[in-house]
């Protein structure tokens, strides 16, 4: 069963719940008793840090002298 995220603008309390596909449109109280509620955006991402490549380190041009001139 997916679960749902919601926050109470009564008291500004964020919580979820898990109900049916169906029923996520449906008015959720929050854990306080409040109705005033608004449901979130549920966020499925995985991760979602690009990895950079292992670099740095090992240069060779500064150190052979490409660019030392002379
Ligand atoms: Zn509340």
């Amino acid at each position: 069963m997916p679960r749902y995220d919601y926050r109470c603008r009564a008291c500004g309390d964020t919580f979820e719940l898990s109900r049916p596909m169906a029923r996520a449109n449906d008015p959720a109280e929050c854990p306080r008793g409040h109705d005033d509620t608004v449901k979130l955006l549920s966020t499925v991402a995985v991760g979602g840090v690009a990895t950079q490549p292992p670099g740095g380190g090992g240069g060779g041009c500064c150190g052979g002298g490409c660019c030392g001139g002379g």
